[in-house]
């Protein structure tokens, strides 16, 4: 691979034929830019229901774009064959690229990747979503740690432009290659970053969730905070985004965060009392998910 101008030029191994394994908010996400793109997905999960909620997710963004005139009724039909559900590792011989989006747990993603390097091709690389863990980490778990990367989208996956690509400290040149270009092919901006709890976005963000849980601690009204960092300029506040992120994903990534940094992320997942976003999490108010988060959903 040739850098030139910190770009990674296309001497990449083609992606052209990806997997996903979890087929949640970001595995379905991912299942459906790269569907609409042109790269078949191969879109795994353990539970029927879930594979089902994915395909589901993805007709309606297709049928969006028909709505919008962006794609005729057929080009959305062939587009959706991209897609293949599975339960399954059996197709998983012909895959060029896995992403792994599954929960956002070290031992879970762990044995998840484990199981998928048994089932792909030698070469082929494989990619985890985490928003937080440390790649070098979860590449312990693996025999070819070299064929191994960070692949982290934003979401929701259609809309945001941004993928960090994270080097862990085994990762080769030719899996940070093969998933810049692929990234490219979605049609997302990548950036390569190195290894570190949260990587570059989620250090920012959440110290910013930290400061917006202490303020609800100390009796601010969280629809005040969204109207009021809205006023600034954000698209959304944090109540909201907290909803729209998931806020058990919050709270398992608040986990690994402060367990990174933990003089900067103590009131997320420190020892002391539970913080407002953990108990959102305890009552079972998962955010947009299960429509019920701060704010309530249909
Ligand atoms: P989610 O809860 O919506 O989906 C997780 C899916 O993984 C579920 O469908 C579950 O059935 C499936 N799963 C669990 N164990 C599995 C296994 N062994 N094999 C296959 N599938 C399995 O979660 P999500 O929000 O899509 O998050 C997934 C990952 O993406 C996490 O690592 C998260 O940190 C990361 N991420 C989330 C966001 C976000 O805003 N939600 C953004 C960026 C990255």
């Amino acid at each position: 691979v040739k850098k030139k101008g910190g770009q990674y030029e296309k001497q990449a191994r083609p992606v052209e034929q990806a997997a996903v394994l979890g087929a949640g908010i970001m595995g379905g996400g991912i299942a459906y830019q790269s569907a609409a793109k042109g790269t078949p997905i191969l879109m795994k999960d353990i539970k029927d229901e879930a594979v089902e909620l994915g395909l589901k997710e993805a007709r309606k963004l297709f049928a969006k774009q028909v709505e919008r005139g962006k794609l005729s009724t057929e080009q959305m039909a062939e587009r959706l064959t991209n897609i293949r559900p599975t339960l399954s590792y059996g197709d998983f011989g012909h895959v060029d690229l896995a992403v792994e989006a599954v929960v956002e747990n070290p031992k879970v993603k762990g044995a998840v990747l484990a199981e998928t390097e048994a089932a792909v091709g030698e070469d082929a690389i494989l990619a985890s979503n985490t928003s937080t863990i440390s790649i070098t980490r979860l590449a312990e778990s693996l025999q070819r740690p070299e064929n191994f990367c960070g692949m982290h989208f934003f979401n929701p996956v259609h809309r945001m432009p941004l993928v960090e690509v994270i080097r862990g400290e085994k990762t080769g040149d030719a899996a940070v290659a093969a998933t810049v270009a692929y990234a490219r092919r979605m049609g997302k901006t990548p950036i390569v970053v190195n290894d570190c709890p949260g990587f570059l976005v989620n250090r920012v963000l959440f110290p910013y969730f930290g400061g917006f849980s202490l303020l609800m601690e100390q009796g601010a009204d969280f629809r005040r905070v969204d109207k009021v960092m809205e006023s600034f300029g954000w698209p959304m506040g944090p109540a909201y985004l907290l909803d729209v992120v998931g806020l058990d994903t919050a709270v398992h990534a608040g986990e690994v965060m402060a367990e990174g940094f933990p003089e900067r992320m103590g009131s997320l997942g420190g020892d002391g009392e539970r913080s407002v976003i953990q108990r959102m999490f305890d009552a079972d108010r998962l955010g947009q998910k299960n429509a019920r988060g701060f704010y309530a959903y249909e």
